[in-house]
Formats: structure tokens, C-alpha cells, sequence
């Protein structure tokens, strides 16, 4: 007798012979545990460590075989009866499930009279017989070489096949995403070009003096500017992710390029209470990069130092260069990043905060966005041969540990730079960019 009740897992899909084992070998005491796909049963027996598994020849995902010798090369397996639900099968089919570690058979349909009997002899040790002819023995093995390989073989087309329409379907995406944000942008330049039209119309100044109407068209103009620079966030991204970021690389006075950078903040600022701390003189006059998007890379880390910073916290922009290369960073005293997300907030579309509090504005506490600003940052960067990490000691909106934000630019010679604009910018924007 057993002092606990023994455990059988039943791994099948034909849940005919499921239920019939399920109700005989309940009512005479056994644990019952089941699945239908043979890596369920592996994950279910790694977890449970039944005393017998009772399998079927063949399942959705793999033959009953190949669960046997995956069962039988874990060592917690060696001695468990893994038995054969057999339907019909050859005597070779037998002799092969024997020679790769079956113990057994029972046989469909599920003679329950004497299915229990049956059971218990397999659990006390006993087996349906010992292939002991070696050569017998290594054909069996051949075959089911043969079979794994031609199966496995089969399994790798189809991957590559899904592979392949998966890959045609993300192209399919990208380009989407393209079209529809190029198709997006121009009736938005020309509401902008309107609004401004209208503002200024001297037959309209009227109308433009009441205040009410001022107020209509400032929240218009705000959620205009919004659009847009959601817009121009997906078109970037979409650009940088099909390799298609052209740099127009020119000589930059990157020290004026952050003080534009901090103007377009300056209002946001004041009025969240948050002091940025910027030394004109630190930052280089003749940089090799291109303006327009070093501008949106830096722009990012500014808004997101002051997006995760509470009000009446402090932004650094610090910089130091030699001839060879320019380092600068963006700090905040604000939530800070877990180091779980410190990499993955690189990767597109990855946000850490709740996607329901998110919008789209560039300055609100902790008021999120597309989770794009980043992997923009990261292509931008890439695309000029340099690098971007992050360095925060975690995320905690109660202490505020802050986070630094740092960018790498080698200096290059002019010469050298029409090169790189030759050059197709070949980087992949998923990438791991935090060592
Ligand atoms: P988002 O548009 O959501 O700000 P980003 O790609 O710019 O997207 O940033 C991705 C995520 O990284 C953000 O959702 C935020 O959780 C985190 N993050 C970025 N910058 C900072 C920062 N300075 N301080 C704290 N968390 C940040």
C-alpha cells in the first residue's frame, strides 16, 4: 500500500480515453493530473514529478516517443513508467517505443475492467517487455533518429516560412506607419499655415480682439502643435526603423543649438517651478552633426528630464569635449529609472509608467508619451556613430533618485563626414545601449 496517494499525469487530446482513465483510476485513488500538448506535460511532470505518466503515441505537438526520451533524459525520470496509449499501432511502432524508454502499453479503446489492474502493474515495476536484441534495438534507434530529424527539418521550413511573412509583414507595417503619418502631416502644415493666415488677417482682427475668440484659437493652435510633433514623432521613428534617416551632416554651433532647445522650454519651466542649469561656454561652436536631428535627440532628454520631474526640481546639462569627441548629459532630480528598465526604455514603443495617465504633452509631470522619444534619441544618435546611456540609481517617486542621461559624439573631421553621409545608416533601433 502507498501512503500517499501516487500521481498520474495523462498527457492526450482524444478525451474519449482521457475521461474513461480519468474516472477509473480516480475512483480507485490516484491523483490525477492531465494535459493535452506534450510541452504542457513536460512543464506539468517538471512541476509535479509524477509516479507514472500516461501518454498518447501521437500528440498535437510531438510524438509520445519523443516526450519519452525527453522525460527520460532528466535524470528525476529515469525509473517513471511512462506508458503508451496505443491505438492500433505496429509491432514496430511497439518496438521502438520500447527501445527509446517506454515502459508500456495500454490500449485504446480504454478497457476499463481491467485498466486499474493494468495500472498497478505498471507501477509496481512492471513492463511490457525488453527489446534485448541489440540489433533490433539500434534500428529502433535509427529510425526514430531518422523520424526526429525529418520532423525537426520540417519544423525549421515552417518557421522560416512564418519568419519570412512575418518580416513581410512588419516591412508592410513600417510602411504604413509612413504613409499614413506623411499623409498626416500635410493637412496639418496647412491648418497651421491657415491659422496663422487667419490670425494675421487684417479683415479678421476684430474678431481677433475678443478675448473668448483669442482663447479658441490658442487651445486650437496648442493641439495643433500637439499633432504635430506626435506626427513628426512617428514619422522619425518609422524612418530610423527602416533605415531610412539620411543625415545632412554641417558644420553646428551646438551651443546655440541647446539654447533653442531650452527656449521652446522656457515657459513650461517657469511655470512647473523646475531651474535648468546650462554653461553656454561649456558646449562646442563647430560640431560635425546634423542640426535638425541632434536638435530632436536633445530635445528628448530635455523633455523627459522635465516630464519626470516633479515641480521645483533642477535639470543639468552638462558637457565636456576634446578633440576627438563630445560628451554631454542630461540629469534630473526626478523619479529615476529601475535597472530593469534602464535598457529597455531604448526599445520602441517601451513605456514604464500607466499607458491610461499617458499624454501627449512634452513638459506635464510624469505625463508620458508614445514611448518613442528614446528609441528616436538612440537612432539619432546611433546614426552619427555615437552613443546614449543612462545611469539612475532607481525609480522612486517618494526619494527621487534622478536620472542621468548621456551622449556620446565622436568629433570627425569634415572630410570625413561626407563619407558618412554616403554611408546608409544601417543600425537596428532595438538594441541594448545601457552597457
Ligand atoms: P515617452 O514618450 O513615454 O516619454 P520615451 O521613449 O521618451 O517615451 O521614454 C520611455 C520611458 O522611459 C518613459 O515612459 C519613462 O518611463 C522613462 N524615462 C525616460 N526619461 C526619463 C527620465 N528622465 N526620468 C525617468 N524616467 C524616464
Amino acid at each position: 500500500m502507498f501512503d500517499r496517494p501516487r500521481t498520474i499525469l495523462i498527457i492526450d487530446d482524444d478525451m474519449i480515453a482521457v475521461r474513461a482513465l480519468y474516472e477509473s483510476l480516480k475512483a480507485s485513488g490516484y491523483r490525477l493530473l492531465g494535459a493535452r500538448r506534450a510541452v504542457d506535460g513536460l512543464d506539468v511532470a517538471r512541476r509535479e514529478r509524477p509516479d507514472m505518466v500516461i501518454t498518447g503515441i501521437y500528440l498535437p505537438d510531438m510524438t509520445g516517443r519523443e516526450l519519452a526520451v525527453m522525460l527520460r533524459s532528466d535524470r528525476r525520470f529515469v525509473h517513471t513508467p511512462i506508458v503508451g496509449l496505443s491505438d492500433n499501432i505496429t509491432m514496430e511502432e511497439r518496438a521502438l517505443s520500447l527501445a527509446v524508454g517506454m515502459t508500456g502499453f495500454i490500449e485504446k479503446p480504454i478497457d476499463t475492467s481491467t485498466l486499474v489492474e493494468h495500472v498497478d502493474y505498471f507501477m509496481k515495476g512492471g513492463r511490457d517487455g525488453v527489446v534485448s536484441d541489440t540489433g533490433q534495438l539500434e534500428m529502433a534507434r535509427m529510425v526514430y533518429l531518422r523520424d526526429v530529424v525529418s520532423r525537426l527539418e520540417g519544423r525549421i521550413r515552417e518557421l522560416e516560412e512564418s519568419n519570412r511573412e512575418l518580416t513581410e509583414l512588419d516591412r508592410t507595417k513600417d510602411d504604413f506607419i509612413q504613409l499614413a503619418s506623411h499623409e498626416l502631416r500635410t493637412p496639418l502644415t496647412l491648418i497651421t499655415g491657415y491659422m496663422r493666415l487667419m490670425i494675421d488677417s487684417p479683415e479678421l482682427s476684430h474678431v481677433m480682439e475678443d478675448e473668448n475668440t483669442q482663447m479658441l484659437f490658442n487651445g486650437l493652435a496648442d493641439s495643433v502643435d500637439r499633432m504635430q510633433v506626435v506626427v513628426e514623432e512617428i514619422l522619425t521613428t518609422s524612418r530610423i526603423i527602416v533605415n531610412r534617416i539620411e543625415l545632412n551632416v554641417r558644420e553646428t554651433n551646438l551651443a546655440e543649438l541647446v539654447m533653442a532647445v531650452i527656449d521652446s522650454y522656457r515657459e513650461a519651466m517657469q511655470m512647473r517651478r523646475i531651474q535648468l542649469h546650462f554653461r553656454q561656454t561649456d558646449w562646442p561652436t563647430e560640431a560635425y552633426v546634423d542640426p535638425e536631428m541632434i536638435y530632436v535627440a536633445i530635445r528628448n532628454l530635455v523633455s523627459n528630464a522635465i516630464k519626470y520631474t516633479p515641480d521645483g526640481g533642477q535639470v543639468y546639462l552638462n558637457c565636456a569635449y576634446n578633440t576627438d569627441l563630445i560628451q554631454f548629459s542630461v540629469r534630473d532630480t526626478g523619479i529615476g529609472i529601475s535597472s530593469e528598465n534602464q535598457a529597455s526604455i531604448f526599445k520602441r514603443m517601451h513605456i514604464t509608467g500607466d499607458i491610461q495617465l499617458h499624454s501627449t504633452s512634452k513638459t506635464a509631470y510624469n505625463g508620458g508619451g508614445l514611448g518613442l522619444g528614446l528609441s528616436i534619441c538612440s537612432g539619432i544618435i546611433e546614426a552619427h556613430h555615437g552613443k546614449i546611456w543612462v545611469q539612475s540609481e532607481g525609480h522612486d517617486p517618494q526619494t527621487l533618485p534622478g536620472s542621468e542621461f548621456f551622449v556620446e559624439l565622436p568629433i570627425e573631421h569634415p572630410e570625413a563626414v561626407n563619407q558618412k553621409q554616403r554611408k546608409p545608416y544601417s543600425a537596428s533601433v532595438v538594441q541594448d545601449v545601457a552597457n
